[in-house]
């Protein structure tokens, strides 16, 4: 199952937008999602994987939107319960 919101965290906050893209990374010939982000987000969004790719905390691969009218949800491997947090601010 998705989330309902965008996975981005705005000043502590979580955003309250419906989300537009899955965030997947692909690895080989596999695909991971790593998340959901709105419109407005996708850019922060896109910033932070690479992060947190960086950390190790995600698989190193190519990161891609998918609209989420378009895509099959159940040809992407994934469980909302490895959804990352993302937070806007750069404490973490
Ligand atoms: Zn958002």
């Amino acid at each position: 199952m998705l989330p309902d919101k965008c996975s981005l965290m705005e000043k502590g906050k979580q955003c309250v937008n419906p989300p537009e893209f899955i965030v997947s990374v692909a690895v080989d010939k596999d695909e991971f999602m790593v998340g959901v982000t709105c419109t407005r987000h996708k850019q922060i969004v896109s910033g932070k994987i690479q992060i947190l790719q960086g950390k190790g905390k995600i698989p190193h691969g190519k990161v891609s939107f998918s609209s989420l009218k378009a895509v099959g949800t159940d040809c992407i491997h994934g469980d909302s319960n490895d959804f990352i947090q993302l937070d806007s601010t750069n404490k973490n």
